[in-house]
């Protein structure tokens, strides 16, 4: 016991060594009334109702599994199934979070919502999430990636959100985040900051993973009705929050394989990838949370590459830095050009079109299913719709043809 060893309990925030609250005095009033609030919200019954019909009518609950017949008979080996979480509305698991949190909000009585967003899906979530449930929006964004994701902007606006450019650092998604908190801790009473994924300062990474197991416990039901053998779950993983959403169910159980993804971008050079599991963090705090970074020596996080946007981060949540630490969870990487292999594969073969992000869980998957052989199953989660990578697929497969395109907007403009 504790008092025996001399060890701290770990307090019920932290995942083993990982999570915690790690922010300055004036933020502290603002995640203890969250966490006590959300407590209460969570066992009630009212809140549960509101929260299941927002998922059936709003967010097109529950989302359907795909047995990818044609695709597993080209690799040969393992069923393929995927979970076609990109059908959600706004096209990525992203809305499951935003409408939870704004549900949350709503009831809390604070009627201005904030976030953060780097490529602009979480932005998008919570600006669709705040119109549909009245309530103010501004989404702090980095404005390079304002400049870098103009449809996204647009789209924000759209649904009535106010898109606040962030001048500060790198201007990227980590100064958004370090944005939305400096404002959180002055307006809190009546403001609520919807974090786009499973980390940041507790309660923030228990929160958002309860709002995104729907995932995985639809999932859990779906095998079922299919009746297969599956030996391995799979998902990219950027901040970790559809990774954590669809193994939820599945983490107090030694089957089956639950395998997270990384970025494995261009290379193993630092700056050229987002793996953190995989190699090359340390243990570190930022952003109010402790976990697994890349980082320098002294502490400052280093640039990061991937071909997918969401994947684009130096930190991951801490319980599946946890995870993997436990051995629960195994890690692998997928590189750019692979995820693009895998995008192209699947939309030939089953008609589907996966986000650059999913793309990476799904070339896993591609390399798994031959090794495991036929009789068994695999489910990949199809975290987001590839639509709004266009720009960037076209790019990356189509050069000649797209840029002709953009010029003949220039021209028509
Ligand atoms: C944002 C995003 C991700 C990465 O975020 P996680 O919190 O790791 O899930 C993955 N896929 C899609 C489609 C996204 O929009």
């Amino acid at each position: 016991m504790s008092e025996a060893t001399g060890e701290k309990a770990a307090p019920a925030d932290y995942f083993g060594a990982y999570g915690g609250r790690y922010v300055g005095e004036t933020l502290r009033p603002a995640l203890d009334q969250l966490e006590a609030e959300f407590a209460a919200a969570w066992e009630d019954p009212a809140f549960q109702a509101e929260l299941g019909l927002a998922r059936r009518e709003f967010i097109g609950r529950p989302t359907p599994f795909l047995r990818a017949g044609n695709a597993s008979r080209a690799l040969g080996g393992a069923d393929i199934y995927i979970k076609m979480e990109g059908l959600a509305h706004t096209g990525a698991h992203k809305i499951n979070n935003a409408v939870g949190q704004a549900l949350l909000a709503r009831r809390l009585g604070k009627r201005r919502i904030i976030a953060e967003t780097g490529a602009g899906q979480h932005g998008l979530a919570a600006a669709a999430a705040c119109a549909r449930l009245g309530l103010a929006c501004r989404v702090y964004m980095g404005s390079i990636d304002m400049a870098r994701q103009r449809p996204n902007v647009f789209a924000m606006e759209m649904l009535g959100a106010e898109v606040a450019a962030v001048e500060t650092g790198s201007r990227t998604l980590k100064d958004a985040v370090n944005a939305a908190l400096r404002d959180w801790s002055a307006s809190f009473p009546d403001t609520h900051y919807i974090i786009g994924s499973a980390l940041g300062p507790s309660p923030f990474p228990d929160l958002v993973r309860r709002f995104q197991a729907v995932v995985g416990e639809e999932t859990r039901e779906q095998m079922r009705e299919a009746g297969a053998d599956f030996a391995a779950l799979l998902a990219c993983v950027g901040g970790g929050s559809n990774a954590i959403g669809f193994f939820a169910p599945f983490l107090d159980q030694p089957s089956p394989r639950l395998i997270g993804v990384e970025a494995g971008g261009r290379g193993p050079t630092p700056g050229d990838h987002a793996a953190r599991m995989g190699g090359g963090a340390r243990i570190g705090v930022a952003q109010g949370y402790k976990s697994r970074f890349l980082m320098d020596g002294d502490g400052q996080l280093l640039p990061t590459h991937s071909i997918s946007a969401g994947l684009d981060y130096p930190g991951i949540g801490p319980q599946l830095a946890s995870l993997g630490e436990s051995g629960r969870l195994e890690f692998t990487s997928a590189s750019d050009a692979e995820a693009l292999a895998a995008l192209r594969f699947f939309a030939r073969h089953e008609g589907v079109l996966f986000a650059l992000e999913s793309a990476h869980a799904a070339a896993a998957a591609m390399r798994l299913a031959p090794e495991l052989g036929r009789g068994r199953a695999i489910a990949v989660n199809m975290s987001g719709r590839g639509d709004k990578d266009l720009f960037i697929t076209a790019k990356a497969l189509d050069r000649d043809n797209w840029a002709a395109f953009l010029q003949s907007e220039i021209d028509h403009a």
